[in-house]
């Protein structure tokens, strides 16, 4: 697997590029801004970016799509129950104080048990609402990682205060779509350290009640 990680944008969102390291295709997950910066990663890196991912539609994770999607021509994926949230971006930003640009159409509306592919590595689309109404979590079980955005964070959970935003379905996902993966699994957050599947059953204080 291609791993390569870099925090971006103004509240330091973890962006990633993963794939595969044969073909040396690969995602770009959450470019939450300095779209210049990742392409240059991207280039430094030899890789070719053939999809962007977004975990949820918030200001902070979208900031670089529309720059890093004019560079590289890749098709941008987004869970199809984020459609709202997506599209009312500049609503959002201006609560924030935040001016977004305008966000290009995605190609690619996804859902539970879709395949995100970059040559031969694939992240699986799980669905997991409560942070936001349509947060996906991106699995690859061949190296045991997943990619989830801020529905789970080392020994804390996602906000559920944004617009429809639930704690009751934030930990029901958690519970369902994250804690039925392997222990081992590497856990990779939009905001954070890496952490593990296990580590948080054992040790995350917000769901102590649901292992
Ligand atoms: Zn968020």
């Amino acid at each position: 697997m291609l791993f390569q990680m870099m925090q971006v944008g103004p509240l330091a969102v973890n962006c990633y590029i993963v794939g595969d390291d044969k073909t040396r295709e690969v995602l770009v997950i959450d470019p939450g801004g300095h779209a210049r910066q990742i392409h240059e990663m991207v280039q430094n890196l030899r890789v070719r970016v053939t999809g962007i991912v977004l975990t949820h539609a918030h200001f902070d994770h979208v900031l670089g799509i529309e720059a890093l999607k004019r560079a590289t021509g890749a098709p941008l994926y987004v869970g199809a129950d984020e459609k709202f949230m997506y599209e009312h971006m500049t609503e959002q930003g201006k609560t924030f104080g935040i001016a977004v640009p305008p966000l290009p159409d995605p190609e690619h509306w996804v859902n539970e048990g879709d395949v995100i592919r970059a040559g031969n590595f694939e992240l699986q689309v799980l669905s997991a609402p409560g942070h936001s109404p349509g947060s996906i979590a991106l699995y690859n079980a061949e190296n045991g990682v997943v990619f989830v955005g801020d529905v789970l964070m080392r020994g804390t959970i996602g906000r559920t205060d944004f617009e429809g935003g639930s704690m009751e379905e934030l930990l029901r996902s958690i519970r369902t779509k994250l804690y039925t993966l392997p222990d081992a699994t590497q856990v990779y957050s939009g905001h954070g350290p890496m952490t593990t599947i296990g580590e948080e059953k054992r040790m995350n204080p917000f769901t102590q009640n649901y292992v």
